[in-house]
């Protein structure tokens, strides 16, 4: 690819600053490909699903394919902070909470054997014991407790690529929607990239990192969508009672955590509001990204007060959470990435990267490695990519086959 020859020309146009956009322009700025960066809201905006107090990192997945990626990642946030000089990156650990029979802890347990991710698997007694009683779990459940994990600081993360991508010559643009991509007429490749601020850009690759708008550009852009579905989602906070304050944050040790079951119910250490712990419920409302409700659903309301009144032994009120934010998630079918070249007239020059499923976050810097990798060679090595291409829909609609999918995008 060459270099910028005039103001709108670029070797890389990257349609979207969520985090993977973010990651992805710092990958080819830093490896000396002009860069244009564009959002159709302010940079750092909170309508999307990148923005935020805190995101889980940890490393134990179900599906064997993952953790090499969070392990790559967990470098590579390591190599940002100190390019940067601020940390994002809070380390802890990671505890998984379950029946000793759920098919998808079992396959936690077996792809942290696979991948040798460090790990003990405890019973209900070691359970209360490794926590002085802070977590409770039934006689039948265990937990897994990993290694390797953590609390990111999302809106600090992206603002942290974002200034990483402009010091290594990216040029940012906020407040442009892109509107279209078409084929550029002549005969040198790439693409035009038309924005709602009648500006035209032209870019010799194109990634699109839209989130949960990914099918309305890619309407306008290949007519037709691919199987990636907004959501809306809730994120509750809770009081912990004062004498125990400590031992529920970071400082005090306290895990990044997840439930399995269905619903699946994840959280974090108190960490950005001092006294409050973070849970989320894995599910939510299909929604038009630019329809939102702004409310969560009622009945996600119950199950996660009643999961705070029995997995944390009174030591959390339970009553009523303190705050509730709304934010968006990406869903396939199967709950993998998409990351893929769209083909057809623009055939490796344009990538999409979506359909994160509520848990892209930690992968942010891995994926920007990947993509940038795939619009500089065409290929990236290192991750499995045949588990995130789009064709996996044309062989089975939902996607890649899951022996636990009983607690996969159950409402797809
Ligand atoms: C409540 C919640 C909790 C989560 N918890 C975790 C977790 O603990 N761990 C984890 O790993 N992940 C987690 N995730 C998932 C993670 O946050 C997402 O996978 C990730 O942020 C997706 O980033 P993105 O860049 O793909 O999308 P976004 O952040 O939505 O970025 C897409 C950007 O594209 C822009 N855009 C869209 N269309 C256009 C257009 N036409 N023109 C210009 N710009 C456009 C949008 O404005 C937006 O800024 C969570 C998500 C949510 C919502």
């Amino acid at each position: 690819m060459s270099s910028k020859k005039r103001e709108n020309e670029f070797d890389v146009i990257v349609v979207g600053g969520g985090i993977m956009g973010s990651c992805t322009a710092y990958q080819t700025a830093k490896r000396g490909y002009t860069t244009l960066l564009l959002d159709q809201f302010d940079m750092l905006h909170y309508r999307g699903s990148s923005h935020g107090e805190s995101r889980t990192l940890r490393v134990t997945y179900p599906e064997s394919y993952y953790p090499c990626m969070v392990v790559e990642s967990s470098k590579l946030w390591d190599e940002a902070q100190s390019e940067i000089g601020y940390k994002v990156l809070y380390p802890t650990n990671q505890l998984d909470i379950g029946q000793a029979s759920d098919r998808s802890l079992q396959a936690v347990i077996r792809s942290c054997q696979s991948n040798s991710i460090e790990f003990r698997v405890l019973d209900h007694a070691q359970v209360a014991k490794e926590y002085g009683g802070g977590v409770v779990v039934p006689e039948d459940w265990i937990g897994v407790v990993s290694k390797g994990a953590g609390v990111i600081k999302p809106t600090k993360a992206v603002c942290m690529f974002q200034t990483l991508a402009f010091h290594n010559g990216a040029t940012l643009k906020d407040n442009r929607k892109v509107i279209d991509i078409r084929k550029a007429d002549d005969d040198t490749g790439g693409c035009v990239v038309a924005t709602d601020k009648r500006e035209t850009f032209y870019g010799r690759k194109c990634v699109i990192s839209a989130g949960a708008w990914t099918n309305k550009l890619l309407k306008k852009v290949i007519g037709r969508d691919i199987p990636i579905k907004p959501l809306e989602t809730t994120l509750w906070y809770w009081k912990v009672k004062e004498e125990y304050e400590k031992d529920y944050s970071i400082d005090g040790g306290f895990p990044t955590f997840a439930g399995y079951g269905c619903p699946y119910i994840y959280g974090t250490p108190s960490l950005e509001y001092p006294g409050l712990i973070k849970i989320g419920v894995h599910g939510g409302k299909f929604v038009d990204p630019d329809k939102r409700t702004w409310t969560p659903e009622p009945e996600l309301a119950d199950v996660i007060k009643n999961w705070v009144r029995d997995r944390f032994g009174g030591r959390v009120d339970h009553d009523r959470p303190i705050s509730v934010q709304s934010c968006m998630y990406s869903m396939t079918p199967d709950e993998d990435y998409v990351i893929d070249f769209i083909g057809g007239e623009f055939g490796k020059d344009v990538i999409v990267t979506g359909g994160f499923s509520g848990h892209g976050f930690k992968m942010g810097p891995v994926i920007g490695r990947v993509v940038a990798d795939l619009v500089i060679h065409g290929q990236a090595k290192g991750v499995q990519l045949d588990y995130f291409k789009l064709a996996r829909f044309d062989k089975n609609p939902k996607g890649n086959i899951k022996e636990f999918s009983e607690q996969v995008a159950s409402k797809l």
